[in-house]
């Protein structure tokens, strides 16, 4: 804390869940002050940001933008780095909380540098948990850093869960929307576009975790997630499609007690939660109107449409390397479909060809990690140009 001032990182600033951020602290400026904020690609957005909220640092992924943010910068007073170990020593800069909002692996080293540093995390970036689940929470108790989960899903489950007194946990019971092809046929999925993968029905978010929704396998990523955020083992997880995403998650009790947490599908809400934590903070936004809403429809996951999920549940089940695995091969077929190379349907499948063509060791520390997550990496391409042929 500075003048009673709760400091600030924001890592993947110019995404979804960095404007969302931003839009909760810049409200209160008597309480947050913004140390560091990073991103990619995007100088113009980055310095944009950094000049609004004073931030002391700002640093952009890639090191040939270098010149270009520290022209967008001058006279601002916030000083400029460029390159992936930049984004690493922004993250292991002294703050309060940092939200770590980059996406997908690459998020890894910096979310393992600001547990390191300690302090609290709020953990959006839940493919460095899937790839590294054990690496991060052993840090983060290791470090005395404390993870908080901004994922809706497991936000809803960290305000439900006794922590206290786990085995009187019966399950969890992630909810999903089902995305914007729950009802589509397997032929019509099939010819689907990034256009309309990208399109969800209640949230506005990032393309990569968009077309996650579209295919599940942001479920599927969500129960190794909650795996890891809550000693639950696989076979107390449960998914169940609620469409209107109102239900946020829920945690069944030995008694048969059930909890749950509501609200509106604004992720301003469960990153609120983690920012205020152990405290509440007010936020902007619409509130939950169930007379509006009138009813809230549930169903099963159709695993024949929807393989990713199956594949996520196996991976953890498996442990080892798989759930790297599983994460990396996904990352790489959603990045060829965004990109137009494969079809929609295409993305589950090649992660189930790499993940039965590749059995490396369990992984044992970080670099062990990026060796498991470029081999499936290069196990994805060598499937789609075959598919290509
Ligand atoms: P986004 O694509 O909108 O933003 C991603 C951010 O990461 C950007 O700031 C980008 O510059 C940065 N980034 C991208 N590649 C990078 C790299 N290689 N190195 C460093 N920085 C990089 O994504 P988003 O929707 O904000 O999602 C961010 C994370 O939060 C993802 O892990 C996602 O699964 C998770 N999440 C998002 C939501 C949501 O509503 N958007 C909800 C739950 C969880
Ligand atoms: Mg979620």
């Amino acid at each position: 804390m500075t003048d009673g001032k709760k400091t600030v990182t924001i890592l993947g600033a110019t995404g979804s869940i960095g404007a969302s951020t931003l839009d909760l602290v810049e409200r209160d400026p008597a309480s947050f002050e913004i140390i560091a904020l990073t991103a990619q690609r995007d100088v113009a957005g980055l310095a944009e940001i950094a000049r609004r909220t004073g931030a002391k640092l700002a640093v952009i992924g890639n090191p040939d933008l270098y010149a270009d943010l520290k022209a967008a910068l001058a006279g601002s007073g916030t000083e400029a780095a460029a390159g992936p170990d930049a984004i690493v020593e922004a993250a292991s800069r002294p703050v309060d909380w940092t939200m770590a909002a980059i996406v997908g692996s690459a998020g890894l080293r910096p979310v393992m540098a600001a547990l390191k540093r300690g302090g609290t995390v709020a953990l959006a970036n839940k493919e460095a948990l899937v790839s590294a689940g054990m690496l991060m929470t052993r840090a983060a108790r290791l470090h005395g850093a404390t993870m908080l989960p901004v994922d809706s899903e497991h936000n809803a489950i960290f305000q439900c869960f006794d922590h206290a007194a786990p085995d009187r946990v019966a399950k969890i019971i992630l909810t999903a929307s089902g995305g914007p092809f729950r009802t589509w046929t397997l032929e019509e999925m099939a010819s689907v576009t990034p256009e309309q993968a990208v399109k969800h029905p209640n949230w506005s978010m990032g393309a990569k975790i968009s077309v996650d929704s579209a295919t599940l396998m942001n479920k599927g990523l969500e129960l190794i997630e909650a795996h890891h955020l809550f000693p639950v083992g696989v076979d107390r997880l449960d998914v169940i499609v609620h469409p209107q995403s109102v239900v946020h998650s829920m945690v069944e009790y030995v008694d048969g007690s059930v909890l749950a947490q509501l609200g509106t599908p604004d992720m301003r809400t469960p990153i609120a939660h983690t920012l205020a934590w152990p405290e509440r903070m007010a936020t902007p936004g619409a509130r939950l109107d169930l007379a509006a809403i009138g009813s809230l429809d549930f169903e099963a996951p159709d695993p024949a449409r929807f393989p990713a999920l199956d594949l996520a549940r196996a991976a953890l089940a498996d442990g080892g390397a798989r759930p790297a695995i599983l994460n990396a091969a996904n990352e790489a077929a959603v990045a060829a479909f965004l990109a137009g190379r494969i079809g929609f349907l295409d993305i589950a499948s090649i992660v189930g060809k790499v993940l039965d063509r590749y059995s490396p060791a369990a992984p044992a520390s970080l670099d062990d990690i990026f060796a498991i997550d470029a081999a499936a990496r290069r196990g994805a391409e060598a499937v789609m140009e075959v598919l290509a042929a």
